[in-house]
């Protein structure tokens, strides 16, 4: 099970007064393999929220569970997940097929021919599969994105957390990319967090659309209730403006 929740989480950045709430007592559940889209301004606390989902942050209060497990301990290797962000660095020196497995590398249990069985697979997945010999420099930015995808899925995860994983791509390749996140969450049933500023994405990606601002939820509920019904004049003005 890789549900995911969320039970009173705030982080604070810097101490007394001068401390900046990122995120203000935020609590949610997240089903397991359901594909949930964050929104909301600039600074309104998105990344902050994913990166103490992956253990990258530790939140000051409150609880992270995966399933039912509390993971606030836990470092990002053990919570199984995925992550994609916007800057997705490849290894400019290591090959596609490199970069898919040089995590799945780090971790002993894998045999040398499960580890190319499972790297073959996530790039057949992603369409890369005959790139696996490039390096990144040789690559258009669509078939980057696919390495870093695929670099993702590698490992099988249970959790995939997307920051804005398509901002640096042309308006035509993002549709595309579009389309394939959603069949890959379909195929590998994984529990999805995409975190995006494109209205698109945000009303066709995700079963729930969770509006934040200024750290807190504004409201969470499917892209069509929020957009028909929005909770407050904040989540009014915010869907549908231009991004
Ligand atoms: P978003 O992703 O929605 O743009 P962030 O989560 O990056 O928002 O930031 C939320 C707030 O937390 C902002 O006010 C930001 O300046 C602050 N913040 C984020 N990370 C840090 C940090 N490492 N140190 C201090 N403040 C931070
Ligand atoms: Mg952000």
């Amino acid at each position: 099970m890789a549900d995911i929740t969320l039970d009173d989480v705030t982080k604070r950045f810097g101490e007394g007064g001068n401390a900046v709430v990122a995120v203000d007592d935020v609590s949610l559940d997240i089903g397991d393999g359901e594909f949930v889209v964050f929104v909301g301004p600039s600074g309104s606390g998105k990344s902050t929220l994913m990166r103490m989902v992956a253990g990258l942050e530790t939140q000051s209060e409150g609880d992270v569970y995966i399933g039912d497990t509390v993971v606030n301990q836990l470092g990002p290797r053990a919570r199984d997940i995925a992550m994609v962000f916007q800057n997705y660095a490849l290894y400019p020196n290591m090959t596609v097929e490199e970069n898919m497995s040089f995590g799945l590398k780090m971790s002993t249990e894998l045999s040398k021919a499960e580890i190319e069985e499972q790297v073959t697979s996530a790039a057949e997945m992603m369409g890369i599969g005959d790139l696996l010999d490039n390096k990144p420099g040789e690559l258009s930015g669509g078939q980057q994105q696919r390495v870093a995808l695929g670099r993702a899925i590698v490992r099988d995860p249970n959790v995939f957390l997307m920051d804005e994983p398509l901002s640096n791509l042309d308006a035509k390749l993002r549709t595309t990319m579009r389309t394939e996140i959603n069949r890959l969450q379909n195929d590998l049933d994984v529990t999805t967090l995409y975190v995006t500023h494109d209205q698109t994405e945000a009303m066709t990606m995700g079963d729930r659309l969770v509006v934040l601002d200024h750290g807190e939820l504004q409201q969470v509920g499917t892209p069509l209730e929020c957009f028909y019904r929005p909770a407050n004049r904040f989540v009014a003005g915010f869907i549908g403006s231009p991004s």
